[in-house]
């Protein structure tokens, strides 16, 4: 059949491009030691920040979500799948980052694929007057959302402010949205939030935030980006995901009530899905108090102790390490095929830690991305650093 010729065509020159993806399949619960094909590894590469993932008290609250609430949520929000757990789940979430918004509401989403979707599209909505400005390293998800609106899009340098400054003022439109990751995902930088909230009030333009990588990992209380840096205005709408440091699943967008009854009101991505189980609403509900309370603050400091033991122990030559604060710590290496086999050769040591190619990072950056976790203790962090110094040189 010649259609799947063509499709098999494009997967060969895939493969000799060295850009194949493969899935492992993980034979145990999410956590720093993992088993894969019968193999026990110590894995350096999920975004399970904290370790929450395969904590007991949150399989015994999904548990009990589950014998209260059953396990379908059977409907879209806006018929009858919203229950009172994710009318609770939205409540303490409002309030979990309400200091730094006005009038907060918060909604949540499956995923935060799709509740990046939902902001973009929402705030823009039919809207034939509209301009997004996107952080050139944004995840996919932002750039998939600016696409579907139908809004002009203008792409900024990477933390180029003075750019932004420039498309902002050149920028007739009258609803302007500047849309940025706070951790960038493959880099591990922070975006210059104070200054881009700045530029935003002074334009009059919203500044959507996607703390995927921040909520729960950030700030004294966990609160995210927006805590850490002491930010609060009107002009903040925030996205944050449930299934990073949170370690369960879903997304929220947290926002002053009436950005938030746009979004119910008009945002195909909200309105046109099953509400996620009310379960997994009930388990995040437990999952907050553990990043609120004193749990919470000790596991974020212990993962601020590795952070600083692999930054002071790794000393690479050829290898560019990028400067990050965060659990993300990406180590350049350009090539897509030294980068793959830099992985295998970690892997065959039992140590998986992610090889990320173009197109999710730019052309010839290719690199390893280390994650750490609360997780992990300072003897597997020193195994790890090991393993990178004398793979460096071979
Ligand atoms: C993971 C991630 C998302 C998507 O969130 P999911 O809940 O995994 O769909 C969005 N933005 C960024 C920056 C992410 O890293």
């Amino acid at each position: 059949m010649e259609l799947l010729n063509r499709l098999d065509r494009q997967l060969q020159t895939l493969e000799q491009h060295s850009l194949i993806r493969r899935r492992r399949t993980v034979e145990t619960p999410c956590g720093p030691r993992v088993r894969v094909a019968g193999r026990e590894l110590l894995a350096f590469c999920s975004n399970d920040y904290l370790g929450l993932a395969g904590h007991p008290a949150l399989a015994e609250a999904l548990r009990e979500g589950a014998s209260l609430y059953g396990v379908g949520s059977g409907a879209s929000h806006l018929i009858s799948g919203h229950g009172r757990a994710h009318a609770q789940l939205e409540e303490r979430l409002a309030q979990f980052v309400g200091a730094h918004l006005e009038s907060p509401r918060a909604l949540t989403f499956c995923t935060g694929y799709m509740a990046n979707l939902a902001v973009l599209t929402g705030l823009t909505a039919g809207d034939k007057d509209a301009e997004i400005f996107s952080e050139s390293l944004n995840h996919a998800s932002l750039i998939d959302g600016a696409r579907l609106s139908r809004a002009k899009v203008s792409v900024y340098p990477h933390a180029d402010l003075a750019a932004l400054d420039a498309l902002l003022a050149a920028s007739g439109a009258a609803t302007k949205v500047v849309v940025t990751d706070s951790v960038f995902s493959m880099d591990g930088d922070l975006a210059p939030l104070p200054a881009l909230l700045a530029l935003c009030e002074q334009h009059g333009a919203w500044l959507v935030v996607d703390d995927a990588h921040g909520f729960g990992a950030l700030g004294a209380n966990g609160h995210g980006a927006l805590e850490h840096f002491a930010l609060r205005s009107p002009y903040l709408v925030y996205m944050g995901t449930l299934g990073k440091a949170a370690g369960v699943g879903g997304a929220f967008v947290a926002a002053h009530e009436i950005v938030i009854e746009t979004l119910i009101q008009k945002s195909r991505p909200y309105i046109f899905t099953t509400a996620a189980p009310p379960a997994l609403a009930h388990a995040l509900l437990a999952s907050l108090d553990l990043l609120e309370g004193e749990e919470g603050r000790a596991r974020r400091a212990h993962l601020q102790t590795l952070v600083a033991q692999l930054d002071a122990g790794l000393q690479l030559k050829r290898w560019q390490r990028m400067p990050s604060s965060t659990a993300i710590q990406p180590i350049v290496i350009g090539d897509n095929a030294e980068t793959m086999n830099a992985g295998a050769a970690l892997y065959e040591q039992g140590l998986w830690v992610g090889a990320i190619r173009p197109p999710t990072v730019p052309l010839g950056t290719a690199r390893l991305r280390a994650t750490l976790s609360a997780g992990h203790t300072s003897a597997e962090v020193a195994q790890l650093i090991t393993a990178l110094n004398a793979l460096e040189r071979t």
